[in-house]
């Protein structure tokens, strides 16, 4: 059931770490960028780079926001107050598709270094991309991409749009468990993983891949 689940999330190698120069060089020579703040609303209120739209990693919804704001044909640049939130969120995004490239040292490597601030809000708003591959949805149990035919079911029968049906049936948690015991629940079905994988991963490749992912899942977040 995990299975197809992070397939889709982890083929890839990784993002590209720029430093504040090449962030920037990068950000003039190409229009079509889309520039991620994930920092907090607050952060990004009191002064962001100019064109940066604002998505808090720390936020319930990064996933659903990313995914609905980022077009996964341009390449996406993130960064946040010192370089460890967009890392995170870097790994994440390269892991959905999105090319990513994150800035090292953020927004106070950036301030240091003398380069343009605002605290106006984005021209960019008009680049939220309606694509509808960007609206694939993630069981928030388990990871695995849900279709519609793979809702769970709420205790009146209805569809719930949150859980799959192996892991939400009538209204409640198939099973009752951890993180970590779902984690290792999923992780032995590595070797389904490999198959559909340029590049095998181990099991605990595969396990340290999912605890990132999980702890953002609405089952798992604190
Ligand atoms: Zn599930």
């Amino acid at each position: 059931m995990c299975i197809l689940s992070l397939l889709s999330l982890f083929g890839c190698k990784g993002y590209e770490d720029l430093t504040v120069d090449e962030f920037e060089k990068m950000l003039a020579e190409d229009n079509t960028l889309q520039l991620v703040d994930v920092r907090t609303a607050e952060e990004y209120a009191a002064g962001h780079l100019p064109g940066a739209i604002n998505i808090d990693w720390r936020g319930n919804d990064f996933l659903d926001n990313a995914m609905t704001l980022l077009n996964k044909d341009r390449a996406t640049m993130v960064y946040c107050r010192s370089g460890r939130r967009s890392a995170d969120a870097a790994a994440i995004l390269d892991g959905l598709g999105y090319k990513t490239y994150n800035m090292l040292g953020g927004y106070l490597a950036w301030t240091k270094a003398g380069k343009p601030t605002t605290t106006s809000s984005p021209e960019t708003c008009n680049k939220t991309n309606t694509d509808m591959t960007n609206e694939m949805k993630f069981c928030q149990s388990c990871g695995m991409p849900l279709t519609e035919e793979m809702l769970g079911t709420n205790a009146d029968g209805s569809k719930n749009e949150d859980y799959c049906i192996y892991c939400y049936k009538d209204g409640a948690f198939t099973k009752e468990c951890t993180m970590d015991e779902m984690i290792e629940f999923c992780a032995q079905f590595v070797d389904e993983v490999n198959k559909n994988l340029p590049q095998p991963i181990t099991k605990e490749e595969y396990i340290a891949q999912m605890k990132q992912y999980f702890p953002m899942l609405k089952r798992w977040k604190k």
